[in-house]
C-alpha cells in the first residue's frame, strides 16, 4: 500500500533525512586511498547514533552493517572489510538513518584520488540521472515517468540500467510501496500525490546492465565487471514539485 504522509511524519522524515545528510557529509574527507572500509562503516555508526538516530540498514532483512559499501564493480549492498581503498577506486555509500521511527535513504558515489575519464563520466551521468528522474517528482505524473526519464538519459550516454534494483517509497519501513524503477514507459505506474515519499536511485554501469548475486548473498556485481555508479536521494512529492529530505546536494553543498 502506497501511504501518504501527514505533514507531522514529513517533518520526522525530514529529520533522519537531514542526519542521513550529514553523515555522507562527515564521512566526505575520510574517503582517501589507505582507509578501510570497515573504518568507514565504524565511523557512520557511531555518528549516526550521536546524533538520535539508529542505522536502518543494520539488521534490515538480516543485512549486518550500518553501510553499504560498494566499489567499483560492486553495484549495491557491498559489504564493509579490511580493504583498503586504492587510488582510482570509485565507492558507493549507501547510508540510511532511522529517527523516531522514520527513515532516511541516501547513497553517493564518490572517488578516491584520481580516477579515469570513463569513471568520472559514469559517475558525472549517473548523478545527473537523478535530477532527471526527479524533475518528473509531481502530483499528477506517474512512476513509469521518472524510469523513462533515467533510463533514456543512461542509454543516450551508453550507460547500461541495472532493472533488477529499484527506488521504493520510504516511511516507517526502509522500503515501502511503491517500486520506483529506473526504467519504463512514461504514463504507467502508479499516480505520484502529495505526501508520498519516495527513494529514487539510478544504479548504472559503464558496461552491460547485468548482474549477479556475490557468494556472501548480498553483494550485487556486474556481470562484465564494468564499473557501476549510484544516486540516491530521499525525496517528499509537494503541492507543485518535490522537496529532497536528504540534503541539497547538486552543487555539492547544501
Ligand atoms: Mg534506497
Ligand atoms: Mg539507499
Amino acid at each position: 500500500m502506497i501511504t501518504i504522509k501527514s505533514p507531522r511524519e514529513i517533518e520526522l522524515l525530514r529529520q533522519a533525512g537531514y542526519v542521513v545528510y550529514l553523515t555522507h557529509q562527515y564521512l566526505k574527507p575520510f574517503i582517501k586511498e589507505g582507509i578501510t572500509t570497515n573504518e568507514l562503516n565504524e565511523l557512520a555508526e557511531k555518528f549516526i547514533l550521536e546524533h538520535d538516530c539508529t542505522p536502518s540498514f543494520k539488521g534490515c532483512e538480516g543485512f549486518p552493517y550500518t553501510l553499504c559499501i560498494s566499489l567499483n564493480d560492486e553495484v549495491v549492498h557491498g559489504f564493509p572489510s579490511e580493504r583498503k581503498l586504492q587510488n582510482g577506486d570509485i565507492i558507493t555509500l549507501d547510508i540510511g538513518a532511522c529517527y523516531k521511527g522514520y527513515h532516511g535513504d541516501s547513497g553517493w558515489t564518490y572517488k578516491v584520488g584520481e580516477i579515469s575519464k570513463e569513471k568520472e563520466d559514469l559517475m558525472k551521468w549517473t548523478e545527473e540521472s537523478l535530477f532527471i528522474g526527479l524533475e518528473q517528482v509531481k502530483p499528477g505524473n506517474r512512476v513509469g515517468d521518472i524510469g523513462f526519464a533515467i533510463q533514456e538519459y543512461a542509454e543516450k550516454h551508453g550507460l547500461g540500467v541495472v532493472k533488477e534494483l529499484c527506488g521504493h517509497g520510504v516511511g516507517t519501513e526502509v522500503h515501502e510501496a511503491p517500486d520506483v524503477p529506473n526504467y519504463g514507459r512514461a504514463g504507467t505506474g502508479p499516480r505520484l500525490k502529495e505526501g508520498m515519499v519516495i527513494a529514487v536511485e539510478p544504479m548504472l554501469t559503464l558496461g552491460s546492465p547485468d548482474i549477479y548475486v556475490d557468494d556472501n548473498d548480498w553483494t550485487i556485481i556486474s556481470q562484465d565487471h564494468s564499473p557501476s555508479a549510484h544516486y540516491e536521494h530521499t525525496v517528499a512529492v509537494t503541492k507543485d514539485g518535490y522537496e529532497i529530505l536528504t540534503g541539497e546536494w547538486k552543487d555539492g553543498k547544501r
